[in-house]
Formats: C-alpha cells, sequence, structure tokens
C-alpha cells in the first residue's frame, strides 16, 4: 500500500516534513544513516567485544535494583555462555521481554565488565525457538522525536513497494556511465545484503550509492539549464550602440583597461546585442576592477537608450558606486540617480520621480530600489554587485522585479509570460569560488571571469601576529598614520552575542582614541543607521578619520586607496573567505600595504589551516579551493540564504567527475531526449517546484 501522505495521522505527517519528506518518493529517497546487522547470530562466547553483534539466549534471572541506581539487570544464558545485561532507562514491555524464562535477542555490544560480560542498553527482542533470522542489514534511518525506527521503516517499505522505481535514464546511457539501475540502487542502499563492505556504504562509495548521487547531479544540472533557457527565450531589448559614450570614459580614464576587462567586457557586449535577456555573472577577484566594467556596460545600454540599475548589498557600497558612477559619467552628460533607503521621504520621491520618468538614466541604490515600487520607464540593464550575497531566490526575485519594470505595459506580469521584454541582467561577484561549486551553483548563469588584476598593485604584506603584541600593533598604526595613510581595524566576530560584539569594538575605539591622541578614530557597527555609516565611511575616505575600527560590515566593496593598513583581531574565529574580503580592502593603490592578522593562542586545528591558508596566498581562488575544502559548499554559500537545491548525496569535492559527466549529459538530453529530462525531474523534483523556479 502506497503511504498516502494526505491520509497520514497528522502527527505522523508533521514528523515526516519536519525531515523534509512530503510526498511517498521522498520516503524512498531517505538513505540509512547506517545499517544494524541482524543477519548473523553469534554464540556468547564467540562474539567479538567492542562492535555491534547479534546474541540469542534465555533469560536466567532479571530484577530492576536501585544501587547505584534505579535499573533492569539480567542475565542471559545460551548454550556457549552468559553475559549481564543493563538497562538504566527501561519501559514496561521491555520488563516483559527481559522476565526469567524469556527467549531474548540481543543486538549491542559486548563490554568486558566488572561482573563479567555485559551488554549495556542492547536492542532487544523477544523471539520463539528458532525465528528467522534477517536476510540484510536492517536500516537505520535519520529520524526526529515521536517517529520510531520501526514506523519509519514500515513506511519507507510501503514507499519502496508502490513508488515506480523503473529507470528514467535509457539503458545505453546507463551502460556508458557504468551505472547502476535506478530500482536495485535504491533498495540495496535500503536493504544491503550481508556480504557488501559496509565501509563502501558508509564511504558512499559503492555503485549503488554512485547512481543515487549521479541522478541527483543530473537533475539539479537539469533543472537549472532549464531555468536557463525559459529566461533565454524571453525577449530583451537588442544593445547595439556605437559604443560613443563608452569609448569617452575610456578616453578619459588614467588607465587602460586590463586584458581581462577588455575580454569580459566582450563578452557583455555580445550579450546585450542579443535580443534574449543576459544572464551573466562577472567574477573577479575583490581590486579586480569590475566597477568600471559594469560602468561600460551601463554606458552602452544608455546609449542604446535605455534605462540601467546598479544595485549593492549595503548603503555604503551603493553611496559609493553613486560617488564613482556620478564622478565618471555626470561629465559625459548621463544623469546618475541616487535612490537611496536613507533618504528623506519627499527625496526619495523625488528621486523615484525622476526614474520613472526616465530622466534619471543610471539609478543606483540597494536592492530595496527594486523591492519598493520603482518602475522604470525604460529599463535595458540590471546590475547586481556582490551578487554573492543574494542566494539564487532572491536574485530571482531581483530579477523579476527588475522585469516587472521593463515590461512595456508595466504590468506585473507573470515572468514567464510571452512577448514580455525582460532587461539583461549583470551579476558581479567577488567570492572567487571553486569550479566544482560554480558548476553546481552557477549552472544558471553565463560566467565571465576577471582573471587578473590591474598593474601596478605592490602585493599586500601578511602577519600572524600574537594577540599578546597588541600593544606593538598600536604602534604599527601610529606609524603607518603619521605617513599619511590610513588604518582598519576590524574587531572580532562574536557570533553568539551581536551585544558583546559591538561591546568590544566601543572599547577597541577608545583603547586606540586614547593610545593615539594625534589622530581621529572612527567607529562603525552594524547597529548604525545606513546614514549614520555611510558618513563614517565618507569621513574615512576623505581621511578626516585615520583609523576606522570596524565590525565587519566593511567587508563588502568599500573603496579607499589610501588605507594601507588592516588589522583583524580574532582572525582565527574568521573564515577564510571573510578573511580574504577584508585583506582585499587594503592594496588598492600603488602603494604598500599589509595585513595583520591578530590571533589568541592557543589555536585549534582549523583555525590554524585556516591561516596557514591566508598567510601564504592571496590568490582568491585558491583559497576558495581550501576553504571548500575545509569547510564544504553548504558553509561556504550559507546553505540557509544560497536557495540553491542543496544536494543531499553528492560532494562537490570528492564526486567532481561525476559533476562533470552529469553535466555533460544533461547538455545532451536537453538537446535530444526532452522525454527523459522530464520523467527525471519529475522523479526528483516533483513537490519541490519551488526548487525548480530558479
Ligand atoms: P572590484 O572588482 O573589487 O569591484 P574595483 O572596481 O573597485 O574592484 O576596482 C579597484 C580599483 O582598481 C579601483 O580604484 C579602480 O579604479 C581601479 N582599477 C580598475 N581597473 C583598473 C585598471 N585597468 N588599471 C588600473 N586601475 C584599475
Ligand atoms: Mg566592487
Amino acid at each position: 500500500m502506497r503511504p498516502d501522505f494526505a491520509l497520514l495521522p497528522k502527527p505522523i505527517a508533521s514528523r515526516l516534513a519536519k525531515l523534509g519528506l512530503k510526498r511517498p518518493f521522498d520516503l524512498v529517497l531517505h538513505l540509512p544513516l547506517r545499517y544494524e546487522d541482524e543477519t548473523h547470530l553469534f554464540r556468547i562466547v564467540d562474539a567479538p567485544l567492542g562492535a555491534p553483534v547479534l546474541v540469542e539466549g534465555q533469560v536466567l534471572h532479571a530484577e530492576v535494583t536501585f544501587k547505584p541506581r534505579r535499573q533492569l539487570v539480567a542475565r542471559v544464558a545460551d548454550d556457549s555462555g552468559e553475559l549481564n545485561v543493563r538497562l538504566i532507562n527501561f519501559y514496561p514491555n521491555q520488563q516483559q521481554q527481559l522476565a526469567a524464562g524469556r527467549r531474548v535477542r540481543l543486538l549491542g555490544e559486548i563490554r568486558r565488565g566488572f561482573f563479567g560480560d555485559e551488554m549495556v542498553h542492547p536492542k532487544v527482542r523477544s523471539v520463539g525457538n528458532g525465528a528467522a533470522l534477517a536476510e540484510a542489514l536492517t536500516p537505520v534511518y535519520p529520524t526526529v522525536n515521536g517517529l520510531a525506527q520501526p514506523a519509519l521503516r514500515r513506511l519507507i517499505e510501503q514507499a519502496l513497494d508502490s513508488c515506480e522505481l523503473s529507470d528514467t535514464l535509457p539503458p545505453a546511457l546507463l551502460h556508458d556511465l557504468g551505472l547502476m539501475a535506478f530500482g536495485p540502487a535504491v533498495r540495496l542502499l535500503h536493504h544491503p545484503t550481508p556480504d557488501i563492505a559496509q565501509r563502501d556504504l558508509s564511504e558512499r562509495t559503492h555503485v549503488a550509492w554512485l547512481r543515487l548521487k549521479f541522478d541527483e547531479l543530473l537533475a539539479q544540472q537539469l533543472s537549472m539549464r532549464l531555468a536557463y533557457r525559459r529566461r533565454r527565450d524571453q525577449t530583451a531589448p537588442v544593445l547595439r550602440p556605437a559604443g560613443a559614450l563608452a569609448a569617452r570614459l575610456v578616453a578619459g580614464l588614467p588607465f587602460g583597461l586590463t586584458g581581462a576587462q577588455t575580454k569580459v567586457l566582450a563578452e557583455i557586449r555580445r550579450d546585450l546585442a542579443s535580443p534574449h535577456p543576459m544572464q551573466r555573472l562577472l567574477q573577479g577577484d575583490v581590486g579586480a576592477g569590475k566597477t568600471i566594467v559594469a560602468a561600460l556596460a551601463a554606458l552602452d545600454a544608455i546609449e542604446a537608450g535605455y534605462q540601467v540599475a546598479l544595485m549593492a548589498p549595503t548603503e555604503i557600497l551603493a553611496e559609493q558606486h553613486y560617488k564613482k558612477l556620478s564622478a565618471w559619467l555626470a561629465p559625459l552628460g548621463v544623469a546618475v540617480e541616487w535612490v537611496a533607503g536613507s533618504l528623506g521621504k519627499k527625496q526619495k520621491e523625488a528621486a523615484i520621480g525622476r526614474v520613472e520618468r526616465g530622466e534619471a538614466r543610471l539609478a543606483i541604490g540597494t536592492h530595496a530600489l527594486f523591492q519598493d515600487a520603482v518602475a522604470f520607464e525604460r529599463l535595458g540593464l540590471a546590475i547586481v554587485d556582490e551578487q554573492h550575497r543574494f542566494g539564487v531566490h532572491q536574485r530571482l526575485a531581483l530579477r523579476q522585479k527588475a522585469g516587472g519594470t521593463a515590461a512595456e505595459g508595466g504590468e506585473a506580469a507573470d515572468a514567464a509570460a510571452p512577448n514580455r521584454v525582460e532587461p539583461h541582467m549583470l551579476m558581479m561577484s567577488a567570492t572567487p569560488i571553486p569550479r566544482t561549486l560554480a558548476m553546481s551553483f552557477y549552472a544558471d548563469l553565463d560566467v565571465s571571469v576577471i582573471d587578473e588584476l590591474p598593474p601596478g598593485r605592490t602585493p599586500i604584506k601578511t602577519r600572524l601576529v600574537n594577540d599578546a603584541r597588541r600593544e606593538e600593533m598600536i604602534e604599527f598604526v601610529r606609524k603607518v598614520c603619521s605617513e599619511g595613510r590610513q588604518c582598519y581595524w576590524v574587531c572580532p566576530l562574536i557570533e553568539e552575542s551581536e551585544a558583546l560584539q559591538l561591546q568590544t569594538a566601543i572599547d577597541t575605539h577608545a583603547q586606540l582614541g586614547e593610545a593615539l591622541p594625534e589622530y581621529r578614530v572612527g567607529l562603525v557597527h552594524g547597529r548604525l543607521k545606513p546614514a549614520e555609516k555611510a558618513e563614517i565611511m565618507a569621513a574615512f575616505a576623505r581621511n578626516e578619520l585615520q583609523a576606522l575600527v570596524a565590525t565587519t560590515v566593511i567587508e563588502v566593496g568599500v573603496d579607499v586607496p589610501n588605507a594601507t593598513l588592516m588589522v583583524i583581531e580574532h582572525a582565527e574565529r574568521m573564515g577564510l573567505a571573510q578573511l580574504h574580503q577584508l585583506r582585499g580592502r587594503v592594496g588598492r593603490g600603488a602603494l604598500e600595504s599589509s595585513c595583520v592578522l591578530l590571533y589568541s593562542a592557543p589555536l585549534g586545528d582549523l583555525a590554524k589551516q585556516r591561516l596557514k591558508v591566508i598567510f601564504e596566498t592571496t590568490d582568491g581562488f585558491l583559497i576558495a579551493r581550501e576553504d571548500l575544502r575545509i569547510r564544504g559548499p553548504g558553509e561556504i554559500l550559507g546553505a540557509r540564504q544560497s536557495g540553491v537545491p542543496m544536494l543531499r548525496f553528492a560532494d562537490l569535492e570528492r564526486d567532481a567527475a561525476l559533476l562533470e559527466r552529469a553535466r555533460d549529459v544533461a547538455a545532451e538530453l536537453l538537446e535530444r531526449a526532452p522525454q527523459v529530462v522530464d520523467a527525471h525531474l519529475e522523479r526528483w523534483l516533483a513537490g519541490r517546484e519551488e526548487l525548480l523556479k530558479t
């Protein structure tokens, strides 16, 4: 009988839902955590110590004792020997099972106890003489309180019996890939026979595991590529200007574009000139020079008669973009508008009005810009900076907002509706992510990479300094300031308490202020209002503040070339990506810069590994790869916010080869076998439509 979720008792259904199980097929894919071997009976004398074993015997004696605490103690014998059994927490039915004279099977580890060999808390089952042994290993499933293994097992059993487990993939393909058929693979994983090495199961290297991992990766690739195609089928304005505005901007720059910048700009231009919406991610390490590329793309769109939106994750960053871009674009006669969340009501309305009437050609703001009711007169290009801050779902929401304002009718039409004119989308990210992760996370985007830093940068010197030498560091700050340079001093991330984090920042600010009376020391933290933060950042940028104590709010994008020293307190608590981003705040000009990582000894292993990596390299991609190795993908992308159909079975590092194959197979199936695509996605993603909408 198929477990009909609608008919299940509410409490059961809600516990299943907690496990993410919402339809019978989810049960099929709910794989065991581990297995118990009840296929083999040991004689008590032969049973190895310290590993789970199954023994069977007669209860000789049982009693509840109270010393040293309440417990049920029994003695069980088979024809080879005897064993003590001890249950500290027990139910009346266990007491009945273990009554003198009963026959029981016990599954547990035997330990050499003070009073002879004993099993503590074995699984106890009553048996008549000669009851059959299990033929397969007994699965132990991940579960939640209130849903016992036997009940969950029964439900999964029913699902395995009733769900369609035939293959979604053609036999020839499976043969080529050397993969097992689907039905036998899942059955095997639920009920492996005892001859299969436990290790192949726990390490997920068994061929049955490979099949599940491949299917999962394939489903992910297919859904993301389909999302890509669906958007690709929409209409976008063809932006093919002569490029006069862009050429004028380039001519006025104090620097020439790097080869990498020129290359990615050409890729973007090719997209803009096509009648389908661009969906491109521009990746480039911190300081690689993404902003100028975005500005040039914006000028193309503007010259073609369209408006451009530029969104940044924070107000500080948005303001900085506003300043930089107005300095570049205003001389060319392009009206740039800053739609800041912190503007007064009247000013904001005025700004929005200029956007709506089309007087503003480039509108810059936080993504609130799009969440509020800003309707562009004619939006041709939407640029999202630091997009890694946004998850896939947010990415989608932004796109829909952007789209909703671009339609000729202006109505918030369904994203899939035909004849809609979508804006082109350019997303920028400074988080270099390893190739495997990119293949997975960004499979719905085209990716351009700026893989070269502008010339003339002096490499940043990184130093690891024990926090005990804090005084020396303060002297170092004085020295840097005395040379006319500026410093960041970043306070530790205190995850447990924002209040505590704020307090340390306030204390450090006071300490630095006292130690450096000849300089002005600022303080910026997450509790300030956006306008206050922006004001402090602006003062720092104008060199009215020589040192800036900050919680990690400065992590993103801020550009003050005169700042040449970054001190990071309790660097051992920070992640690699974050350290890399922070360090990238200095070394932005030709001046020699340094980054001091203050740590408190003793360091844990993980912290040591991280600091070693950050000390040894400034290559963002290398750092990202190490980060993936140390933390795993969920952590890097922030599993909660990434919104990516997170992989349950496959591991991006270990299964990189499978991922590559899945990607190739996905492309081929989309081309040649749409019915296979449908069947595969139906199996893997039905009921999870939210994952398909990316
Ligand atoms: P990011 O990619 O981190 O956003 P930015 O766009 O802020 O980097 O650029 C960092 C700095 O490098 C800026 O001051 C920018 O003006 C400068 N820059 C960008 N491109 C070049 C180049 N080709 N040559 C020299 N400096 C450049
Ligand atoms: Mg930037």
